[in-house]
């Protein structure tokens, strides 16, 4: 439960992986004792084939490169930097809308061209904004047909969106999602909104997106059956893939979409973030606007430290697709948007009672329970038979199981099996 809304922008080191679990590092830029702005380059990245910049997110100077855990409990070299707290920036190009009618359908001109706001989008650190699940990072390619923006879950289904945000920042959202749009050359773009959203959000979103070439979808959040991922199949009518970049939809969230309009618009990097802090292992409760490479550790203490809990479970991201950690030790990064610590409660399993829950509530169509069968029978036929390979990882077979069993699991186990 959400009790408080905080900041903590100001730390006095921050620690930044040079790379992570799915991309290279190609080399470092800076040297220890180099003194560095708000949005220098530190090191590069491989995003797939194309060199990504790694930035600082404040000035200061360098003090060491260190081996440390990262977000996904990976040993990666890490930069650590010493706020000196002036923080100075590194000067980008800002580009302001031209509000003159762009044509006869009368939508608002973006005032820059759709491969300057990929270049703003890669140089400014944005690509690798993104969530767990089926979020994808803010690449185009050719192919990218869809923009789908979720405006509601931080992280579902226990954490909801801060309605504030949306109502604070409409316009700058609203700039944001027609941004992300023009880069893709998207046909079509979607604000995906809650049922239960607060009339006065929506009605700021609505006025927002007036004259733009947006369109506002309404989903019932609170029912756990992956509404947002039937909503994308609908829009590519084919199967969907685990990322969902090789179907042509770019799916982000508002909170991403308003750091694009705040690259383009002012020249201001992802150097902070929004993430939801939460769980009965910790004293205090909150969502936090956080500066990215920000100690996790150094969060906690902020919020006056853990509860007295005999064995603690940190879980990084979505709780049907995220990530557990053993350690507390890790940075905050682009793509964290929400930690939960709480009390182990060790769960036993029982027995397949053959429900068919799971399978009918799977959103890629297949059936999970027979593929755990065929996995415990070791039938690699059955598997492959059962289009395991479409599943998309979205958890929700284990989340709906009376019978507690990590139906996932088994389905990945299976995967792995038939390659
Ligand atoms: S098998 Fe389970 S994890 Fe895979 S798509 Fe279906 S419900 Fe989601
Ligand atoms: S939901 Fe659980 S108990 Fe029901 S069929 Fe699937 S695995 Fe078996």
């Amino acid at each position: 439960m959400i009790t408080e809304y905080r900041k903590y922008i100001d730390p006095s080191k921050v620690y930044i992986p040079l790379t992570d679990l799915d991309h290279k590092m190609a080399n470092v830029k800076v040297e220890i004792g180099d003194r560095v702005l708000i949005g220098d380059m530190v090191a590069e990245k491989f995003i797939g084939k194309i060199k990504s910049p790694v930035l600082s997110t404040v000035s200061g100077k360098v003090l060491e490169f260190k081996d440390m855990i990262d977000r996904y409990g990976k040993i990666v070299d890490h930069i650590i930097i010493e706020n000196d707290r002036l923080y100075e920036k590194k000067q980008f190009k800002t580009y302001k809308p031209n509000r003159a009618k762009e044509n006869k359908e009368d939508t608002i001109s973006i005032g820059i061209a759709p491969a300057e706001v990929r270049n703003v989008i890669n140089e400014l650190g944005l690509r690798t904004v993104s969530v767990d699940g089926m979020f994808t990072e803010l690449v185009f390619n050719s192919s990218t047909k869809y923009v789908v923006v979720n405006a509601i879950f931080i992280n579902e289904p226990f954490i909801s969106t801060d309605y504030e945000f949306l109502i604070e920042h409409s316009n700058e959202i609203a700039d944001g999602v027609d941004l992300i749009s023009r880069a893709g050359n998207s046909e079509k773009t979607i604000i995906l909104v809650d049922k239960f959203m607060p009339e006065d959000a929506l009605e700021e979103l609505g006025k927002a997106i007036v004259e733009r070439d947006i369109e506002v979808v309404t989903i019932d959040s609170k029912k756990v059956d992956a509404r947002d991922y039937k909503v994308i199949k609908k829009l590519v009518k084919e199967q969907l893939s685990i990322n969902l970049l090789d179907n042509g939809v770019v799916y982000t969230t508002v909170s991403a979409a308003k750091m694009v309009h705040d690259a383009v618009r002012l020249g201001i990097p992802a150097v902070t973030r929004k993430i939801a802090i939460t769980g009965d292992a910790l004293k205090i409760n909150a969502v936090y606007e956080v500066r990215i490479g920000t100690r996790f550790i150094d969060l906690v203490e902020d919020l006056g430290g853990y509860n007295e809990i005999k064995n603690m479970n940190l879980h990084i991201g979505s709780f049907l697709t995220g990530i557990q950690l053993d350690n507390d030790d890790f940075a905050i990064t682009q793509s964290v948007d929400s930690i939960n610590v709480a009390e182990y409660r060790g769960v036993d399993e029982d027995v397949c009672i053959k429900c068919g829950d799971c399978n009918d509530i799977c959103p890629a169509g297949i059936l999970p329970q027979n593929i755990m069968d065929a996995e415990l029978r070791n039938v690699n036929y059955r598997i492959v038979d059962l289009f395991t390979h479409e599943c998309v990882e979205c958890g929700l077979c284990t989340y709906v199981c009376p019978s507690k069993i990590n139906v996932l699991e088994w389905v990945r186990r299976a995967k792995r099996r038939v390659g």
